[in-house]
């Protein structure tokens, strides 16, 4: 298949897979970046780098599903990305409202609540790698679960699992399908595995 009629191709494919999951069907965007693919909620749109036209379309289904499976949470991306936004519109804000109010105070009064507010900055800055990253995996693993209703759990995890060998893909995601197919193949075994042989003491 040709570069354009692939895109075409995969255009199609969003738009079947959106129909599927009753979501707005997100405009694709084909990228020139190293970054494989994303979503982006702002403009409901999932850009694909072009590296993805020479994977194998069992791959790209895999792909394609999942960053549909995105839009599906678009609501909770905005919101994710606008208190990350006003997070840290505050910290540059805080400082130069309290220099622009209190120009003719002592210097104390100042440099106290600029003292506190970098104490609380540091701790901000320190705790949201962590909060997002558990976000991150949250919803990444969400995405998966749309991939999966669409492509089946073993062709999913298949495709991520190739993937993982070319590309970072969380562990969590990959045990997460693992546990779906599991699931699926035995679901009395895996639904009785927490209580059952663990359980001797
Ligand atoms: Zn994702």
């Amino acid at each position: 298949m040709k570069d354009g009629e692939e895109e075409a191709y995969i255009r199609a494919m969003t738009g079947e897979f959106a129909a599927q999951l009753h979501v707005r069907m997100p405009e694709v965007r084909f990228v020139n970046s190293s970054a494989p693919c994303g979503y982006d909620p702002l403009f409901n749109r999932i850009e694909l780098g072009h590296a993805i036209l020479g994977l194998p379309s069992s791959i790209v289904r895999v792909i394609v599903a999942h960053e549909v499976g995105h839009a599906m949470q678009r609501k909770a991306l905005l919101r994710e990305m606008v208190t990350h936004g006003l997070g840290k519109g505050l910290i540059v804000a805080v400082p130069w409202l309290l220099y622009a109010w209190m120009p003719h105070q002592k210097a104390w009064d100042i440099v106290i609540p600029v003292a506190a507010f970098v104490v609380a900055y540091g701790l901000y800055v320190s705790s949201a790698p962590a909060r997002e990253s558990n976000h991150g995996v949250a919803l990444q693993v969400e995405a998966d679960r749309s991939a999966a209703l669409l492509c089946g759990s073993e062709p999913t995890l298949r495709a991520l699992e190739t993937l993982s060998t070319c590309t970072r893909i969380r562990p969590e995601r990959l045990e997460a399908l693992r546990a779906r197919v599991a699931h699926e193949q035995h679901p009395v075994d895996a639904s009785q595995k927490p209580g059952g042989d663990n359980c001797g003491y």
